[in-house]
């Protein structure tokens, strides 16, 4: 079976920090293995999804680099998921309930009050056909609830959990269709993943429960002729923030929010694919390093730090990587190859490259300056010689003319041809100003 990962959003909001390392983590497994990785968009509920977030996702997607090997959409798919609600029920495996939410939360107040689990009693399995008669004639339609086998214990190997067992008697039977006929997650989860040949699925581990009772579904699919191969199943330990807990934050922060604050994509990538594992969390801007290391054994089961921190030193370190090709859109115009050269070890962001920038371009500022180095800048004007490595030249023939040495041969000249104390190296720089404003930046220096 080819390895077959998949996506999941539901489209009720922006993809944030931490699902984008649940998708992260599905695609590095499928490119690994050479499989299929596919978006799947979770829009069974027609009030909350919204057609824009779905192309925020793509784009989101698209920006991460994270390429779907193909789309599905649970909304084309209800017929489908019919088909299947009508073999489980021919199966007697979904019944018709009637409680309000209200009557629930008490239910599940009571039982909390006495100390026990609040798992859902099956009152409404004791309902006969006349009832069922009563509530249509009253107008009340039923919801629905996927019945547990209660005889059949629940068991898997999680990738990264290990053994896990459930008694499904300490579950509650989950409601898989609301009264006005929509779909909850579960069925059409456990459908499409049979459907659509998903072999491994990564997701949170706020979903083990909902894989405990997955699983039952897959096996009463499966029992009831609907084809396909129950999925292996891991779960990864929840992100948060640097102060070690769940915040909010984390919540809100999304790829724009990132972008804005000139973080790559392949910063993101590089610290979302290591964190909560053993691996070295490093900058590695070759996405084929983190594809080929990536391995479920080495996920932990403690909660996965986000530190922002961490991400701006990460983002540095690989916008010291970028080649120019990556980059050359974003640069200001007129900044070639050489120019990225130059300012790149400067930056913290690509974005910082246009302040760097303006130094060569101009117009700079430059400081007001003594009487003695404004005819040390003189002597420079006179000296700079255009030919290749103009910066050595020019201070190894000021060295010998003035006998001047280390900051006091540098800075003034620094200072002088870009109007700052520190930058980019000079001997880069230098060519990039060109001859003549060089020497004019010189020479308005020395007259003060
Ligand atoms: N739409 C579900 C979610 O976002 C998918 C969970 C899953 O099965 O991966 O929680």
């Amino acid at each position: 079976m080819t390895v077959t990962t998949r996506f999941a959003p539901s489209p009720t909001g922006r993809l944030h920090v931490g699902n984008i390392r649940t998708a992260l983590h599905n695609w590095m497994l499928a490119r690994k293995a050479g499989g299929r990785f596919l978006l799947r968009i979770d829009d069974t509920d027609a009030e909350r999804s919204r057609e824009e977030y779905v192309d925020a996702i793509r784009a989101d997607l698209a920006w991460l680099g994270l390429d779907p090997d193909g789309e599905e959409r649970q909304s084309a798919r209800l017929d489908r998921y019919e088909t299947a609600f009508e073999r489980l029920r021919a199966a007697g495996r979904v019944y018709r309930c009637y409680e309000t939410a209200q009557e629930l939360d008490l239910k599940r107040k009571v039982l909390l009050g006495r100390g026990l689990p609040p798992v859902y009693d099956r009152a409404a399995l004791a309902l006969t056909e006349d009832d069922h008669a009563a509530k249509a004639t009253a107008g009340v339609a039923p919801h629905w609830r996927f019945k547990l086998d209660h005889d059949e214990p629940i068991a898997w190997d999680d990738g990264i959990r290990g053994a896990q067992k459930f008694d499904p008697a300490q579950l509650s039977d989950p409601v898989i269709r609301r009264a006005d006929g929509s779909w909850l997650y579960m069925l059409p989860s456990a459908v499409d993943d049979l459907d659509m040949g998903v072999t491994d699925v990564l997701r949170g581990e706020d979903h083990v429960s909902n894989t405990a009772v997955q699983i039952q579904m897959f096996s009463a699919l499966i029992a009831a002729g609907d084809g396909g191969a129950m999925p292996r199943f891991a779960h990864e330990a929840l992100l948060v923030g640097s102060e070690g807990k769940l915040s909010k934050r984390l919540g809100s922060l999304g790829c724009d929010a990132f972008r804005e604050r000139g973080i790559e994509p392949e910063a993101l990538v590089a610290l979302l694919a290591r964190i909560g594992t053993s691996l070295p969390v490093e900058p590695i801007a070759d996405r084929s390093v983190l594809v080929a290391s990536v391995d479920l054994a080495t996920f932990g089961r403690a909660p996965a730090r986000f530190d922002e921190a961490e991400l701006e030193r990460i983002n540095t370190a690989i916008v010291h990587q970028l080649d120019y090709a990556v980059v050359a859109d974003r640069l200001p115009q007129g900044m070639d190859a050489a120019g990225w050269h130059a300012v790149q070890p400067n930056l913290a962001t690509v974005g910082d490259a246009a302040e760097w920038w303006r130094l060569v371009t101009g117009p700079i500022a430059q400081p007001a300056f003594s009487d003695e180095d404004r005819a040390y800048l003189a002597e420079a004007a006179r000296l700079l010689e255009w030919r290749e490595d103009p910066w050595h030249a020019l201070t190894a023939a000021l060295k010998q003319a003035t006998g001047r040495k280390g900051k006091a041969l540098f800075l003034p000249l620094r200072q002088a041809l870009t109007g700052m104390d520190h930058g980019p190296d000079m001997a880069e720089l230098l060519p990039l100003i060109g001859e003549v404003e060089a020497r004019a930046r010189l020479e308005r220096a020395a007259k003060g």
